[in-house]
């Protein structure tokens, strides 16, 4: 059958831009393997190279490989509960390879467990096979309202991993192209939502799928030129759309949002059911997890490591139940959605816990689907179209 699915140009400008990337780290004097959720521009104001496993990850998902690197490091002691993000990652390191060729050796591990706590073990099994320092940058949960003692803690961390990068990079921690890092970080964030907030247009001009493709470049190159450039072209794509009357969806019935991290390996699959169904998923919570970075306003290198601190500890998988809902409502609000898809991703336990209490406090109507981001394994496809398909019908 013909793919329904109207391709962005912004797609393949992004894999250049992500192939060009990925071979910048193979050069790359000083590797550091960095966590999604970390403050990635102490590493780029530095000139060191930051690779994601989680990206990494995702990556191997989407290329439908990930039995093969999860089962590697099943046989090497890892539970399949674990997430499968670790344990494509532990697996490609087990195999000396991955679809790109696996990522650069690092000289040290930078970790933040302000998206879950796994990544505080895994990093440490990392440092362990790669016998190079781990610094894990320690973020309390906010369970209600950020508290000063919360920034405090948070902020002296953060004084401590200049530190730690002068004395193992050699390198002096240059103040002002730290701020001009910082200015770019934020404008590729101010582009970037310039991007999804597309998707408030009626119709949609492009779905969270192709917001899911486009999202690499937020998240490892924030704090660089390159997602200034790149999301900016890419509204401009959206805008000629609109302007052309070229939508998502022909016929745009539904408005839905989706909860938590794609299924990697069934973007094209799900992105087709909607679509016969004349459902445009116009946003979702993952990529607008990646709204609301830094402020490089302040003017005291005190302030903005203060502003650095807030930004890092309060995001979404940071925070308590009542915040969440009241994040998703404000998702529904501001993309007029009619109805809500809840991935229950048995990988990722933070994403995952609540959902059956989030749903009853949502102000539209939701479903839960059961998979997993990268394995599998745990996705049953009968299963899942019944439910989304009876879901439709109720809507
Ligand atoms: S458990 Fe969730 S937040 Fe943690 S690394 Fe896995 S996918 Fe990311």
């Amino acid at each position: 059958m013909k793919s329904t699915i109207k391709k962005l140009n912004a797609t393949s400008k992004m894999r250049e831009l992500m192939l060009y990337y990925y071979l910048e780290g193979k050069q790359a004097e000083i590797v550091s393997w960095v966590t999604s959720g970390a403050p990635v521009e102490f590493l780029y104001a530095m000139d060191i190279y930051p690779a994601y496993p989680e990206n990494h990850s995702a990556l191997i998902g989407a290329n439908k490989t990930a039995p093969e690197y999860c089962e590697l490091a099943e046989r090497n002691g890892y539970s399949q509960d674990l997430c499968s993000y670790a344990r494509c990652d532990i697996g490609a390191v087990f195999a000396g390879t991955s679809p790109i060729g696996g990522l650069p050796k690092p000289n040290f591990l930078f970790a933040c467990n302000n998206i879950c706590n796994t990544v505080v073990k895994w990093y440490e099994v990392l440092g362990r096979i790669f016998k190079v320092p781990v610094f894990l940058l320690d973020v309390p949960f906010v369970r209600k309202e950020l508290k000063e003692s919360h920034v405090d803690y948070v902020e002296s961390q953060l004084y401590d991993f200049v530190d730690f990068l002068e004395k193992i990079s050699g390198r002096e921690f240059d103040e002002k192209k730290f701020r001009k890092v910082l200015e770019l970080s934020r404008e590729g964030v101010e582009r970037y939502k310039d991007v999804l907030y597309m998707g408030r247009n009626k119709p949609s001009p492009l779905t969270c799928f192709d917001a899911f493709l486009n999202m690499a470049p937020i998240v490892c190159l924030r704090g660089t030129e390159k997602p200034v450039e790149f999301y900016s072209e890419m509204k401009k794509e959206l805008e000629e759309r609109i302007k052309n009357e070229v939508y998502a969806v022909d016929d745009e019935k539904y408005r839905l949002l989706w909860d938590n991290i794609p299924v990697w390996y069934r973007l094209k699959w799900l992105s087709e059911f909607f679509i016969r169904n004349n459902a445009c998923m116009v946003a979702d919570t993952y990529t607008n997890a990646w709204t609301g970075f830094l402020s490089a306003d302040s003017a005291s290198k005190k302030d903005v490591m203060r502003s650095i601190a807030e930004t890092y500890t309060k995001i979404y998988l940071n925070i308590g139940l009542d915040e969440m809902v009241e994040t998703i409502n404000r998702l529904i609000d501001l993309y007029d959605v009619d109805g809500v898809v809840i991935h229950s991703n048995r990988s990722c336990k933070p994403y995952s816990f609540g959902q059956y209490e989030i749903k009853k406090m949502l102000d539209v109507p939701a479903v839960i689907i059961e998979a997993d981001m990268t394995d599998p394994r745990a996705f049953s496809e009968a299963q899942i179209e019944s439910r989304l398909e009876a879901f439709l019908e109720i809507l």
